[in-house]
């Protein structure tokens, strides 16, 4: 399992939000506490996206663990957000490690990440795969069921859907076609930020100008609130909205 985190709010440095706090994104990665669905650690890559303006996010994403990159906590001291979406990643078993398997998957302003698992991968998922243009299957950034989740995801948004949709509606049909699958997802666009919880853990903690959804609370602040399952939250900083996943 992975752990990611969103957050939408005022400009605060990337080492406030993923290394500062007691139980960071960082540590996390080493001593997560919080790992159902198997795996101890979270060694396999870790990928940060940030907005540094109005244009396109700036991605950052390698097949290392996070604490082994020095480049990054020197990056993380002096880049400041104000819309951040972040992972760690352990792999599933038999999916490659290699940067691009490394949420987040990009595309124009999307930040897309997912914790979990699509059960029966591939071919549980072989009818919803076949949906998607031959180039989309082509072109997957890696050979792994959360870059697929992402063709899915995405090949909504670019006939239309808003983000909530995209996500509620391809959630609804991979948990169709592969049952029991782990499908927490989170998808930004720098404004809103959207997540779905369906076997794993979110959390999450508003404040009157921003937002920050995790897989777990990174401090013991008691404003943290667990988000049920089968729940889907739509936020923007400073308004959290929940309704079934449907
Ligand atoms: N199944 C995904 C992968 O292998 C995500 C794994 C996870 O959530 N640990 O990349």
């Amino acid at each position: 399992m992975c752990r990611h985190l969103a957050y939408l709010g005022p400009p605060v440095t990337l080492a406030r939000l993923l290394f500062d706090p007691p139980f960071s994104l960082v540590r996390q990665s080493w001593a997560p506490r919080d790992m159902r669905g198997g795996g101890t650690i979270n060694a396999d890559g870790f990928g940060i996206g940030w907005y540094a303006g109005d244009g396109e996010p700036v991605r950052y994403r390698r097949a290392q663990p996070i604490w082994s990159d020095p480049t990054i906590a020197q990056l993380a001291a002096v880049t400041s957000a104000g819309a951040v979406l972040a992972a760690v990643r352990s792999a599933t078993v038999g999916m490659a490690v290699v940067d691009n398997a490394a949420a987040p998957f990009a595309e124009g302003r999307w930040l897309f990440s997912h914790n979990g698992v699509i059960r029966g991968w591939p071919d549980s998922v072989v009818p919803l795969a076949a949906e998607l243009p031959v180039r989309d299957l082509l072109t997957l950034d890696a050979a792994t069921d959360s870059a697929l989740l992402w063709a899915l995801v995405r090949h909504r948004l670019r006939a239309g859907a808003d983000a909530a949709e995209a996500v509620a509606a391809t959630v609804r049909a991979v948990a169709a076609a592969a049952p029991g699958s782990r499908l927490n997802v989170l998808l930004t666009d720098g404004r809103t930020a959207v997540a779905s919880v369906l076997g794993h853990a979110l959390s999450l903690r508003e404040t009157s100008d921003a937002v920050l959804l995790a897989s777990e609370p990174h401090d013991d602040d008691p404003a943290w609130r667990s988000v049920p399952d089968g729940q889907l939250v739509t936020a923007t900083a400073g308004r959290v909205r929940l309704r079934p996943l449907g």
